[in-house]
């Protein structure tokens, strides 16, 4: 945080202030996170008015709190704001504009926490880099991340998520990015925004935000849906791809893809230079792409970006997880699931050649008008890898089993179940000793209990 004093802040953000003036060292909302020399910001949540908090929080050491003029404690510093949350973007927006420094905003159907962890494993190795927590990526906790700037901070990485019109435009123009990264346009959240032309549409909103010295990493496989909106921004665009693509200026060569690295030549105009990336799976090859574009174009060296990404810490927990239980080995991917990201797992579980591989695939939802065809090409892409066993969970994947039957896979290998527990119950009678189990599906499928099931 800034050194700056709640009258100070008050002050700049046109709220009244109360009591004595302090430096808070951080900002939290939480109260079961609130420790001594925080500012508690009372927010009013669909089942928790925060400000039911406050004395808990002045308790536990906060020097002052953010909540209407009804909740008074003498004495104390008081930002007066009836909106909490309103004032967490007010001060977002007042901290961004005391950084001078790159802002890299993250945004994309899928992979955008991948990305944002890679960027900083490459950037952290040199800056002192601000970065978003987990996944804290929407109207409240990407001011969050704004308000742990500090004096020091060199770098700004923020991820941006979405589920409608506007609200990339409304988080870029709290922390107006200096540079975006756009993992793909898949078809997530189509269910409200239409098609896959919307969500372009819908990430494309960052686009007038960022700077004409500024640069915008997207896949030129992307480039057809964000054509009608390039004029939008005087940024520059990275274009990023798989050999085979065209219009392609940063891409990867001679891929050698395993069961947990993947390795490549990266080529771009600045050169060219090997890649050894400790994920599976073409997706994070995708993704690394962008992330090694946008490092350059921030000026980092080669070795510097290569060894970021040598070093890179395992994905975040149910993200590919490789789970240990006895002889067998359970991929947990179950954190979440759309079409591209399951066909991208299940190419990972095929390359364990000389292993029984299942896949344990449940509902994928909020495909809008992609659902049938989302779902039947999941199907497809297993019988055509001619793996053994698919497990299909949730009314949904009937149309995975039957679009797997249909590309050729024999009937026997295909089962389908209501939930997860009908699916853990299967996977007990029958998973073999010896197997590689890939489990998926939406997060409201509780996927991950058929891993907890199972271990
Ligand atoms: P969320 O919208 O929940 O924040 P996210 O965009 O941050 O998700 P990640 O957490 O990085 O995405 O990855 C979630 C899952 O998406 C991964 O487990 C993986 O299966 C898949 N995934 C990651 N990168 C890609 C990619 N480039 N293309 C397709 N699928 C991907
Ligand atoms: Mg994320």
């Amino acid at each position: 945080m800034y050194q700056l004093d709640t009258d100070q802040l008050a002050h700049a953000l046109g709220y009244p202030h109360k009591g004595e003036a302090k430096i808070p060292a951080r900002v939290v909302f939480d109260s079961r996170e609130v420790c001594p020399g925080d500012l508690f910001v009372a927010i009013q949540g669909d089942r928790v008015n925060g400000a039911d908090y406050i004395p808990t929080a002045l308790e536990k050491g906060a020097i002052g709190y953010v909540a209407g003029a009804q909740y008074d404690h003498p004495g104390v510093a008081h930002i007066v704001a009836e909106d909490g949350l309103a004032f967490m973007q007010a001060l977002g927006r007042f901290m961004r504009i005391r950084f001078q420094g790159p802002v890299i905003a993250v945004t994309g159907s899928q992979g955008k926490t991948s990305c944002k962890d890679l960027l900083t494993h490459v950037l952290r190795q040199d800056h002192q880099v601000v970065v978003t927590h987990e996944n804290q990526n929407n109207e409240l906790g990407l001011p969050m991340t704004l308000t742990r700037l500090t004096e020091e901070t060199e770098i700004l990485i923020v991820e941006m998520g979405m589920s409608g019109f506007g609200e990339i435009a409304f988080l870029a123009n709290i922390a107006w990015p200096t540079h975006a990264l756009i993992t793909n346009i898949g078809i997530v959240h189509a269910e409200i925004l239409g098609s896959q032309a919307g969500i372009a549409r819908a990430k494309s909103e960052l686009f007038p935000y960022v700077p004409q010295n500024g640069t915008i990493a997207v896949r030129a496989a992307d480039q057809d849906l964000l054509a009608p909106y390039l004029k939008e921004t005087a940024a520059s665009f990275l274009w990023t791809g798989l050999e085979a693509e065209a219009n392609t200026r940063y891409s990867a060569r001679d891929l050698d893809l395993d069961t947990d690295h993947s390795r490549f030549r990266f080529c771009g105009p600045e050169g060219t230079f090997p890649v050894d990336l400790p994920y599976a799976g073409q997706h994070q090859v995708e993704n690394a792409l962008l992330v090694i574009a946008t490092a350059l174009a921030l000026g980092e060296k080669p070795e510097t970006i290569q060894k970021g990404l040598a070093g890179a810490a395992p994905l975040s927990s149910n993200r590919m997880e490789q789970v240990v239980s006895g002889q067998r080995l359970i991929l947990n991917d179950s954190y979440n699931a759309n079409p591209a990201s399951v066909q991208a797992t299940l190419k990972v579980l095929a390359g364990y050649k000389d292993r029984p591989r299942w896949a344990c695939i449940g509902n994928m939802y909020e495909l809008g008008p992609y659902e049938k065809t989302g779902h039947a090409a999941v199907g497809e892409t297993f019988a055509a890898l001619a793996l053994e066993k698919l497990i299909c969970v949730g009314d949904l994947t009937k149309d995975t089993a039957q679009a797997a039957i249909a590309a050729g896979l024999p009937a026997e290998a295909v089962v389908t179940v209501q939930d997860s527990a009908e699916a853990l119950a299967y996977l007990q009678a029958h998973l073999p000793a010896d197997a590689v189990l890939l489990v998926k599906g939406s997060h409201s499928m509780h996927m991950d209990t058929i891993v907890g099931g199972l271990i």
